[in-house]
C-alpha cells in the first residue's frame, strides 16, 4: 500500500498481483482488472469503479467482479467486454469520460510483434485500452497488456506508470525498460510479470524514475 498527495486528496494504491490494483480516493474504491486467481476479493470493500482494459480472463474476471460489483458501480470498460448493461461505459481507444471528477482516457494498447501460434497477434491495435486516470493532475497511466508503442511518446506527463513485463503478451524486461525511459513517470510499478528482478531493472532506468516494486 502506497500513498500519493494529489490535487483531490490522498491517493491511496494497492498492487494485488498480475494486472490488478486498487485505488482509494476520497472515500471512494476503484480497481483495475480485478483478477480472482491472485487476489481473493472476498471481504474487500465494493467498488465504485472498475477498469477493465480488454477482454482476458487475467483482465476480465467475472469471478472477481461479483465479489466486488454492486448495482451502483460503473465499469470503463474497452469496447471487446462483455456482456455489458447500463452500468457500463464502453470507450474506444482516444475517447474518455469524467466519473466522480476523475477523468478516465482510454489510450492505445496492442502487440507490434507478439502472436499466437496461429499467427495472431494477442492483442490487436484497436482493441483493448489503456487507461490515463487524472485525479486533477495527478495522471496515473495503466498501460494494460501492450508492448512498447509510438502512443506512449503522446502520453501526458505521467506521475505513476504501470508497465506490463512478461513473455510472450507483453515486454521483454529491455522493452519494459524502453517504454519506462521514453514515458519518464515519476513512480513506476511493473505489472503482469512472472518473474521480476527489481535491481536489474533499476539499474537501467532513468534516474528520475522511482521503480516502486
Ligand atoms: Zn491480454
Ligand atoms: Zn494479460
Amino acid at each position: 500500500m502506497k500513498t500519493f498527495d494529489t490535487p483531490m486528496g490522498k491517493l491511496r494504491v494497492e498492487v494485488l498481483g498480475h494486472a490488478s490494483v486498487r485505488f482509494d480516493i476520497d472515500g471512494k474504491v476503484i480497481y483495475a482488472d480485478p483478477y480472482s486467481e491472485v487476489c481473493s476479493f472476498k471481504g474487500f470493500p465494493p467498488a465504485d469503479l472498475i477498469l477493465i482494459t480488454h477482454n482476458h480472463y487475467d483482465h476480465y474476471d467475472e469471478k472477481a467482479l461479483c465479489e466486488i460489483e454492486t448495482p451502483d458501480t460503473t465499469f470503463v470498460a474497452s469496447q471487446n467486454v462483455g456482456p455489458v448493461d447500463d452500468r457500463y461505459i464502453v470507450l474506444a481507444n482516444d475517447q474518455f469520460c469524467t466519473w466522480e471528477g476523475i477523468q478516465v482516457m482510454a489510450v492505445e494498447s496492442y502487440n507490434v510483434n507478439r502472436r499466437n501460434p496461429s499467427g495472431e497477434l494477442f492483442h490487436p491495435r484497436g482493441v483493448g485500452n489503456g487507461y490515463v486516470l487524472d485525479f486533477d493532475g495527478f495522471k496515473v497511466y495503466l498501460a494494460g497488456d501492450t508492448e512498447p508503442i509510438p502512443e506512449m511518446q503522446e502520453l501526458p506527463k505521467i506521475d505513476l506508470a504501470f508497465l506490463p513485463k512478461n513473455l510472450p503478451y507483453t515486454m521483454t524486461d529491455e522493452e519494459f525498460i524502453k517504454a519506462a525511459n521514453l514515458i519518464k513517470p515519476r513512480y513506476l510499478y511493473a505489472y503482469h510479470y512472472f518473474e521480476i528482478d527489481v535491481p536489474a531493472l533499476r539499474a537501467k532506468l532513468d534516474p528520475s524514475i522511482e521503480l516502486l516494486n
